[in-house]
This record gives structure tokens, sequence and C-alpha cells, in this order.
């Protein structure tokens, strides 16, 4: 997502921000330092696809791993026209981060293909997923880097990766890639994970702001499986839910927005604007609104420097990766609201594509009750720390969680004596 102004933020520049400031923050030893700031993998690919009109178009893809100290790689694959290297290694670098502040055993990568997938056909979609994994197979598997969906991906995509590593293996390999569908492995409630950890976050955050969930207005930037589940999840808990938006702009209703009718709505017009009974507002409108929950679901760079004064939320649940620049971290820090980042809160979906892994490589699978409450309890765990970290070092919830992540690789280094 390009900033509706002049500030131009390179993500990867703004992760090796994050790192460098932490690092010296923390004084972790100058090879760990240099080696976080990195990432260890960067394949680039360029591979033709054969289209429905008998032409054939070369499209660029990735695969990034940035790091893999704590276990096996593990991070989406994103079908976007905007996505670069810079992005992706961005990306890959917060799953590092995030894997290692809710404490679970995986490194960081993150994969992409520049495409539109909104305008290509099934048959399309499936030359491209099973020619890109094809290029990227020698650098996949269950023990080294594990892939799963990502923005413009889904279920599908992931099943004909599957599909296409287990053909060229000689045997069916469940563990490749996580977010399949239940028939081949699937893990039960993989698809909300993501959604469901925005809202145990929230009702954490609430917890401890003193704020009642009940009645909490919401607004939800983003409506496609992050955005959409929260908003779901969120209204079940009895919070009205103002205002959602897509690409194509925001609705907005005062009164609630009944989300399930939405869903329905965005699935027959492919957006959400022109639902009966709301306004149409503009995704920055949608930012600016007087709300006490904030979800912002969308892509990075959402909320920067010129929109982040007019925030009026109290709380900031990051359902996307890095939706805030650093410019607007610092407003909205001064202007007091608690942000819950996009590492911690966003971390539903990695947590339950570990338990998916996790029951794959055990060809043993759970009820989806046991799903949600393995995921409740990772998530109790991981936001206390970063709180606990937060109110002992005196720094915000992104500093503090960057710092336990930062440590936690950084001892990883140590305990395998990278640098002995
Ligand atoms: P998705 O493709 O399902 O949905 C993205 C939504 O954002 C769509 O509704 C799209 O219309 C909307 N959007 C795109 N550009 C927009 C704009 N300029 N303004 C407003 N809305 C816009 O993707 P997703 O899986 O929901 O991912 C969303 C974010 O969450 C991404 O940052 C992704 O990296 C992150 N994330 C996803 C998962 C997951 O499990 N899917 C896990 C962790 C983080």
């Amino acid at each position: 997502m390009t900033s509706p102004t002049s500030e131009i933020v390179n993500p990867f520049q703004m992760v090796q921000q994050q790192i460098d400031d932490i690092c010296e923050k923390l004084k972790i030893k100058q090879a760990y330092h240099v080696k976080i700031r990195e990432c260890e993998r960067e394949l680039t690919v360029h591979f033709p696809v054969k289209m429905d009109d008998g032409q054939v178009k070369v499209f660029t893809g990735y695969r990034v791993v940035h790091n893999d100290t704590r276990g096996p790689a593990k991070g989406g694959i994103r079908y976007h026209p905007d996505v670069t290297l810079d992005e992706t290694k961005a990306l890959a670098a917060w799953m590092s981060m995030k894997t290692a502040v809710v404490n679970i055993p995986y490194g960081g990568a993150k994969g992409a293909v520049a495409c539109n997938p909104k305008t290509m056909s099934r048959d399309e979609l499936e030359r491209l997923t099973r020619r890109y994994a094809s290029e990227i197979l020698l650098v996949i598997g269950p023990e080294r880097d594990i892939p799963a969906p990502d923005v413009g991906t889904n279920p599908q995509v992931m099943a004909w990766i599957m599909d296409t590593y287990s053909m060229n293996k000689g045997y069916s390999v469940l563990g490749v890639v996580t977010g399949k569908p239940l028939e081949i492995g699937g893990s039960r409630g993989r698809f909300e994970a993501t959604g469901r950890g925005c809202m145990i976050n929230a009702l954490l955050t609430a917890k401890h702001l003193g704020m009642a969930i009940k009645g909490a207005t919401v607004a939800v930037q983003g409506f496609g499986n992050v955005g959409s589940i929260s908003a779901k999840l969120l209204a079940k808990e009895g919070c009205r839910i103002i205002a959602v938006s897509d690409s194509k702009g925001g609705i907005y209703n005062p009164k609630g927005l009944d989300v399930e009718s939405v869903l329905r709505y965005k699935k027959e017009t492919s957006s959400v604007v022109g639902f009966r009974g709301s306004e149409t507002i503009t995704n920055d409108e949608l930012l600016g609104l007087k709300c006490d929950i904030l979800v912002p679901s969308a892509l990075e760079s959402a909320i920067c420097a010129p929109n982040a004064a007019s925030v009026k939320a109290r709380m900031i649940v990051e359902g996307a990766n890095g939706p805030t620049t650093p410019e607007a971290d610092k407003i909205l820090c001064d202007n007091g609201k608690f942000i819950v980042p996009d590492i911690l809160a966003n971390a539903g979906g990695v947590i339950v594509s570990y338990f998916e892994w996790v029951q794959g490589l055990q060809s043993f699978f759970w009820s989806e009750d046991e799903v949600n409450h393995q995921l409740q309890i990772i998530m109790d765990n991981a936001f206390h720390e970063v709180l606990e970290m937060s109110q002992r070092e005196k720094v915000d919830m992104r500093n503090a969680a960057y710092m336990l992540a930062i440590k936690r690789i950084a001892d990883a280094m140590e305990a395998r004596g990278i640098f002995p």
C-alpha cells in the first residue's frame, strides 16, 4: 500500500531500523546483530506461464529466508502486482520476530509472485502456482522452509503447491505447506486463526485497559481473511462493528454493521461498497473514525505520518503486517494509543500453522476446540510476556515485543555456538 503522501517507506529499511534500535538497547553481541539485520537467503525466479489466450507471460517470484536459527523457516506466499524483493525481505524478517515472540520453534520466511490474481482465471493461477512451486522446490520442505497463505493466496493455492512438491518427491508430503484444505491435512481452525488471534489480543488489551468489550465500537480496514474474521469474532464478543473497508473503499454505519450480511454482500459483488444502509467512506476516513478499537488488516504503511494524528481509537490491533510506519507509530504513542503490534496481534495464523505442521508430521488430527484452546494458551502467554516486558523496561508494546523476540533469537544463536 502506498502511503497517501510523500513519506516513502522501504519496509525492509523499516525493519532494519527496528532491529538496530533494539539490538543497541539490549546490547546484543555485534556478531548476532549484524546477522539478524540481514536475510539468510533470497531467491528470485523469473518463470514462464501459458495464459488462456495462448500467449506466454514471464512472472517474477521470490522466496526469502530471514533466519532459521530457532527451527525451520516459516512464512506465507503473497500474490500481488506490487510485491518487491525488499517487501518480501521485510515480511520474512517480521516472521522471524513473530515466531520468536510467541515462542514457537520456527524461523522466518516469505514468498511472493508479482501478479494480479483477481484478473487471472483459475487455470492460469494453477499453472502459475505449479511453476512457481517447481522453481522454489529446492529450497522449501517440511524441515527447512514451510510456506502458507498470505494476501492473494488461499488453501487452494497451498493444495497445488503441496501436490507439485509431492509429485516430485514421489509420496505425499503433508508438512510442506500449511493453510491447506482439510481434505489433505489442513488444520481445523486455521482459516479463522489470524482473526481469532486479533480478537484474543483485543480482549486481553481491553481487560488490561479496563475497557468494556461489550458495546465497544470497532473499525476494520481490509475485509479479507484477517479483517473479516476479526470483525466477525469481535461482533460475537459483543462489539459494534461500525466500519469496514476493502481496496475499493469503506462503509460506515454508527449503529453497527451485520458482519455476516456484509460478507455475503462482498461475495456477491466483490466489494463491501454499496452495502445497504451504510454510508460510503474512504479508507483514510475509516482510519480517523471515532471508535474504541481500530484493526488495520490490509497492507503495509496504511497508518502513516500524515494520517496518524487523526486516529481516534484508543486501541489499535495490527491485523496486517507493518500497517504503521515508524513516524506514525511515534505520533500514535505520543497520543497515548495502546498498540498491539503486528508481530503479536496477527500471530494466530502462524501459531495454528504450527499446529497444522505438527498434526501433519504425526498424522494425528485435533478437534477445532483443541486447536482454539491451544491457540488461546499461546496467545495469552505471549501477550502477558510482552506486557510484562513493556512495564519492566518502560517501553511500548512494539518495542517490548521486539526486545523479547530478538533476545530469543540471539539466545538461540548463543546456545548453538554460531560464533564461538
Ligand atoms: P486478503 O487478501 O484476504 O485480504 C486483504 C484485504 O485488504 C482485502 O479485503 C483487500 O481488498 C483489502 N485491501 C487491499 N488494499 C487495500 C487498501 N488500499 N485499502 C483498504 N483495503 C485494502 O489478505 P489477508 O490474508 O487478510 O492479509 C491481510 C494482512 O494480514 C496482510 O498484511 C497479511 O500479510 C497479514 N497477515 C495475514 C495472515 C493470514 O493468515 N492470512 C496472517 C498474518 C498476517
